[in-house]
């Protein structure tokens, strides 16, 4: 019978009930088996590309939202070599809309790496994955154990929240003293070395499942979870208080003016510069105010005047971006019927109904898709 591996990974004696660092793998892998997720589309392989790409997409997003990318992203790119020789904003359009765009460059990156300096072939160790572009220390361990049967932990929100109920782990998890507790604790309960592949991949996959269906941020179904009995939270009824939120704090505001430059039905795009937000993406040129505005509407060929459409407002992790959108009409007859770019490729004429092969901030396509309704 597997067991924790308490042994290898010494926690301070008496911290936790040690049955229930014992008992923890082997009740969550059963759980998982009769009870878990089998059916994802990234699940039943130990393809390591196939492993990596869902991974990636599934950091800071939800299964659902993920399945369709997944799949249009293996249709066009159905091995790591497809993917590295591919043009970067290929890549970009194909992810956008998916968010945290970094992820989509270090995809990219890696992708290259590994086509280039390892075969082909991804690395079997969570050390060796973890060096590569856009890979922590969590998504390693996933890769690893699923494509590989290491047996090493995971760690991300979904994980940390469970252990935080299941042992009482106080402290805001994103504060690096509660973290590297949880680290301490998640490697404590890992599989012995007496599980097999198959108990790596059903533990993992458990801590990801427990974590999705049962013991989700909302009111969790505690009825139903093999750790009801034993979970500080639920025997202590402290299910909304762990984990601790994170420290209030206020998000800053900026404001941005953007220009919709129109001529005809195409409108005016500008590549965003490789890091930063939106990096590499075509977004709408962007003026610090409304004279800028006018200046950068000028150097287009628009000295008409402009229109205000609708401000709003995209909330990034760390900021509010409130956009103040404004319309200049031009009659150049520059564009013609499919894209045209200009500047070395730094700016295009796009046809509004051709948005979709460029790879456009969300909250911008949506303003464009609704400009488009209103020119038809
Ligand atoms: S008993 Fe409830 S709070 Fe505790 S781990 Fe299970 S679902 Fe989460």
């Amino acid at each position: 019978m597997y067991r924790s591996s308490s042994t290898s990974n010494a926690l301070p004696a008496g911290i936790y009930p040690p049955e229930l660092i014992e008992s923890f793998a082997p009740r969550l892998i059963a759980w998982q088996r009769k009870h878990g997720r089998h059916d994802l589309p990234w699940q039943n392989t130990r393809d390591a590309y196939r492993i990596w790409l869902s991974e990636i997409m599934l950091q800071q997003t939800q299964v659902g939202t993920v399945i369709p990318y997944y799949a249009r992203f293996l249709e066009r790119f159905p091995t790591v070599e497809a993917l590295a020789a591919a043009p970067l904003d290929d890549v970009m359009a194909l992810w956008a809309g998916l968010g945290y765009y970094t992820r989509a460059r270090n995809l990219h990156r890696c992708a290259q790496v590994v086509a280039q300096e390892h075969g082909g072939r991804f690395p079997s160790t969570v050390e060796g994955l973890a060096e590569l572009p856009g890979i922590g220390r969590s998504t390693a361990a996933a890769i690893a154990s699923f494509a590989f049967g290491a047996r090493a932990t995971i760690l991300d929100g979904n994980v940390k929240r469970v252990l935080a109920r299941v042992y009482g782990v106080e402290g805001f998890p994103g504060e690096k003293r509660v973290e590297n507790a949880m680290w301490t604790l998640a490697e404590s309960i890992v599989p012995g070395a007496d599980a097999s592949d198959a108990d790596v991949s059903a533990y993992t996959q458990g801590l990801m499942d427990l974590g999705a269906t049962l013991c989700g941020r909302g009111k969790p179904d505690c009825a139903r979870c093999p750790f009801a009995a034993d979970c500080v939270a639920n025997t202590t009824g402290r299910q909304r208080e762990l984990p601790a939120a994170r420290p209030k704090k206020t998000v800053p505001t900026r404001r941005t003016w953007m220009l919709v430059l129109l001529d005809g039905d195409a409108v005016m795009l500008e590549k965003r510069p490789p890091t930063g937000i939106w990096g590499g993406l075509w977004s709408l040129p962007e003026a610090a105010d409304e004279a800028a505005l006018a200046e950068r509407a000028q150097s287009f060929g628009g000295a008409g005047q402009a229109s205000p459409l609708a401000p709003f407002s995209h909330t990034f992790t760390h900021f509010k971006l409130d956009i103040e959108p404004r319309v200049v009409e031009l009659a150049l007859k520059a564009s013609s019927t499919s894209a045209l770019e200009l500047n070395d490729g730094q700016t295009a004429w796009v046809p509004l109904r051709e948005i979709d092969a460029f790879g456009v901030p969300a909250p911008v396509r949506k303003l464009l898709d609704g400009l488009r309704g209103s020119l038809i």
